[in-house]
């Protein structure tokens, strides 16, 4: 096929955020690189093979990933595939970029055989990911591409089982990641391949009456514009959120297929320079049109758990319709694309609004706007690029007992993808616990002899009761007592295992004595 055309490194270079001159080198290095190992091979569809990892160092860079990643993604195939030495790689690009490709060749190497393969394959995913999450990353892109090229894998069956994969593994794994874009294009790449009847029939239920709520978001915009300029808002800019075709295929089967249940097929977000901006608009939008009850969600001041902010209301339009609007910060927006994407890269972005974001800590700030007011000024948390929360480290343990295949991957998608909260140490340090956990849970996170000495907690500064949950971005301190124990209430209160685990340990030494 010589029609095709293969991402130019310019374009990449473009994408990238950081124009450095070291990391511009890096990555036309690697380009290149990649061009001359892979010249020889060719994907199934017959295209030339680096256009595969030219679009893996594209989407990367499209994430605002670092020069070091997206080097890495340039060059992922190339010592599994053109047989490029570790050594050779090490000394043209440097020891933190073989890390990467290692960590990606890894995970590339496992084949999928049946239910025992698959999740043996997953822990290993998991266990490279708990070095460097960029590992993980690049990782998705990579399956992204080969998902959006798989009519032109010849066997069905293996494209059954990239697309099922993809589904069931990757796209909750980049919705974990607060990567909204990857989720949804993994989703609707994977989806036709994957279900193909009920894709059809998605498909052809959206033809009927995709054209209607078109016309209606037009309208609603076109009198949106008018009525925040005339309550004085006149910043702010609009996009129509077009709704995934497997996330309404979902949606559908939850709604036994009625499409007029459907709110949110087109949804008109909003974008402005402050969250006070977002409350206002939400009074104006209001005051002109009928919410539906029920439908407002304030994911501002309560973030989902990975971390997406937003204000969300469904109006009723008038016409018998309804259309569901998204408020947002130009840097919750950012964030609600690239998720975990956009933390690992230290950038400035100037924003269509006019308000810059500032990388560093600023993230942190916006992701747990709690931590603005109580930590102020202090000193940088320490958090290198590429650093893993907990929940990642815990998946890459070993499954204890042989045959636990299918319970590891019950815990993978139970636990896994269950509610989590993030909270910090004084010192800045993240530590994540389930939903619900305790200043007890958190002490015993941190350390089981902090456990065992506590004798208060402050949250936000504030003394609170030992049996208070946790909210995502308090920061916590454990006050201690040498004379303090642990004790048969701790052990009622506490929710996560490894605390209960801690306090029947030292419940019982203390009986002993
Ligand atoms: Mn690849």
């Amino acid at each position: 096929m010589e029609n095709v055309k293969i991402c130019e490194v310019a374009t990449i270079l473009g994408a990238m955020v950081s124009k450095d001159a070291r990391d511009v080198e890096l990555v036309k290095k690697a380009y290149e690189f990649s061009k001359e190992a892979h010249k020889d091979q060719k994907r199934f569809s017959g295209d030339p093979y680096f256009l595969h990892p030219a679009e893996v160092g594209y989407s990367l860079a499209t994430a605002g990933m670092d020069a070091a990643t997206i080097a890495a993604g340039l060059l992922h195939d190339t010592i599994e595939d053109a047989g490029v030495k570790p050594q050779i790689m090490e000394e043209q690009f440097g020891k933190e970029v073989l890390t990467l490709v290692e960590g990606v060749t890894k995970l590339g190497t496992l084949r999928y055989r049946g239910l025992e393969r698959h999740t043996e394959s997953l822990r290993k995913l998991f266990a490279a990911t708990a070095k460097d999450i960029r590992v993980l990353i690049i990782k998705l892109m990579d399956r992204l591409h080969n998902a959006r090229t798989l009519s032109a894998v010849p066997r069905p069956e293996k494209r059954t089982r990239i697309a099922l994969e993809t589904l069931e593994i990757y796209a909750p794994i980049a919705d974990r990641l607060g990567m909204s874009l990857a989720k949804q294009e993994l989703e609707d790449a994977a989806f036709p391949f994957a279900h193909p009847e009920e894709f059809k029939k998605t498909k052809e239920l959206l033809r009927e009456r995709g054209s209607e709520s078109e016309k209606r978001l037009e309208k609603v915009e076109k009198d949106l514009k008018r009525e925040l300029a005339e309550a004085g808002l006149r910043v702010f800019r609009t996009e129509a959120r077009i709704k995934g075709i497997y996330s309404l295929f979902r949606k559908l089967e939850r709604k036994n297929w009625d499409l007029d249940k459907v709110y949110d097929i087109l949804a008109l977000r909003v974008i402005f320079p402050s969250v006070a901006d977002c409350y206002s608009a939400l009074g104006i939008i209001h005051a002109h049109w009928r919410p539906v009850p029920g439908k407002i969600k304030d994911y501002i001041a309560f973030p989902k758990p990975n971390g997406y902010q937003s204000i969300h209301t469904t109006v009723y339009t008038g016409d018998g319709g309804a259309l569901e609007m998204q408020l947002r910060t130009e840097s919750q927006h950012r964030e609600a694309q690239f998720g975990i994407a956009s933390h690992l890269t230290y950038k400035e972005v100037q924003s269509g609004t006019g308000q810059g974001t500032r990388g560093g800590l600023e993230w942190m700030r916006q992701f747990f706007p709690s931590w603005r007011r109580t930590v102020g000024k202090t000193e940088e948390p320490a958090r290198t690029p590429g650093s893993v929360p907990g929940w990642i480290k815990e998946l890459a343990h070993e499954p204890r007992e042989g045959g636990a295949s299918e319970q590891y991957l019950d815990t993978l998608r139970s636990d896994f993808f269950s509610h989590r909260v993030f909270v910090f140490t004084p010192k800045g340090d993240v530590i994540d616990l389930p939903i619900n956990a305790t200043p007890i849970d958190f002490a015993y996170a941190v350390h089981s002899d902090l456990g065992n000495k506590m004798s208060g907690a402050r949250v936000n500064g504030k003394m609170v009761s030992l049996d208070s949950g946790l909210r995502n971005g308090d920061v916590v301190e454990v006050i201690t007592k040498p004379s303090a124990r642990p004790s048969r209430k701790w052990h009622d209160i506490a929710k996560t295992s490894m605390a209960k685990k801690h306090i029947r340990a030292a419940l019982t030494a203390q009986q002993k004595k």
